[in-house]
């Protein structure tokens, strides 16, 4: 199955998504958007990234910045923060270069590398856009993080693959009914910039528990 171009949705929303599915749906379905100083910090990183120098040569290496990426298959599009292609072999050919390269994302990270997997399902997207688009295979990318200042290198796995295949399946199924997800009210809504938005408490109240609640509040 492929989806049609006004079906495609953001790619950088699957980090949303995975930390917290109402989160995404507040962003992606009610088009709500909070900056905090975590989002202002990342937004940052990533304009330092994106610089206007799209193509650099090194020795054996050719670094895209910015590259657009899309996949039909996921529905997605977005943009890789860099894109290496270093001489191999068993790479592919590119247009105006000589020799064959091999294709690895990388993507900039504020902080540190987290527990759950959203950077590297963010990674593996990029991946896999740019597998479909190059007609390539990408056994492996990498996340930069701002506060260990170290690469950190991915395997796109069989695993890590489906998980993010099925993750954007999922975020499809919520734009397309318009639904988004119950709060999560829990040790995430801390440091969330939608908090105000997301009223996690309230919002788990039903219709007669928040009468009550704000009637005894008075
Ligand atoms: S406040 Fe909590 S439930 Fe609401 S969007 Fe943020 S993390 Fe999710």
């Amino acid at each position: 199955m492929e989806y049609s171009e006004d079906e495609f949705i953001q790619l950088s929303g699957i980090q949303h998504f995975v930390f917290c599915r109402r989160q995404w749906g507040l962003i992606n379905v009610e088009q709500a958007w909070e900056e905090n100083l975590l989002t202002a910090e990342g937004r940052l990183m990533h304009d330092r990234a994106h610089d206007p120098f799209l193509k650099e040569k090194r020795k054996t290496v050719i670094i895209s910045r910015a590259m657009p990426v899309v996949s039909k298959q996921m529905g997605v599009t977005g943009e890789c923060d860099v894109v290496e292609f270093t001489k191999a072999d068993d790479g592919i050919s590119l247009i105006g270069y000589d020799g064959k390269y091999k294709v690895c994302p990388i993507e900039y990270k504020r902080g540190a590398p987290k527990l759950e997997d959203s950077d590297r399902m963010q990674l593996a997207a990029q991946a896999m856009c740019l597998e479909e688009m190059l007609l390539c295979h990408i056994d492996e990318g990498a996340l930069f993080y701002g506060e260990t200042r170290r690469r950190e290198r991915v395997e796109i796995t069989a695993e890590l693959r489906d998980k993010t295949q099925k993750a954007f399946r999922e975020m499809h199924e919520y734009l397309q009914l318009g639904r988004i997800a119950a709060p999560a009210n829990d040790a995430r809504c801390g440091a969330c910039s939608l908090k105000d938005v997301c009223m996690p408490k309230l919002a788990r109240l039903s219709a007669s528990e928040y009468v009550r609640k704000n009637v005894e509040d008075m």
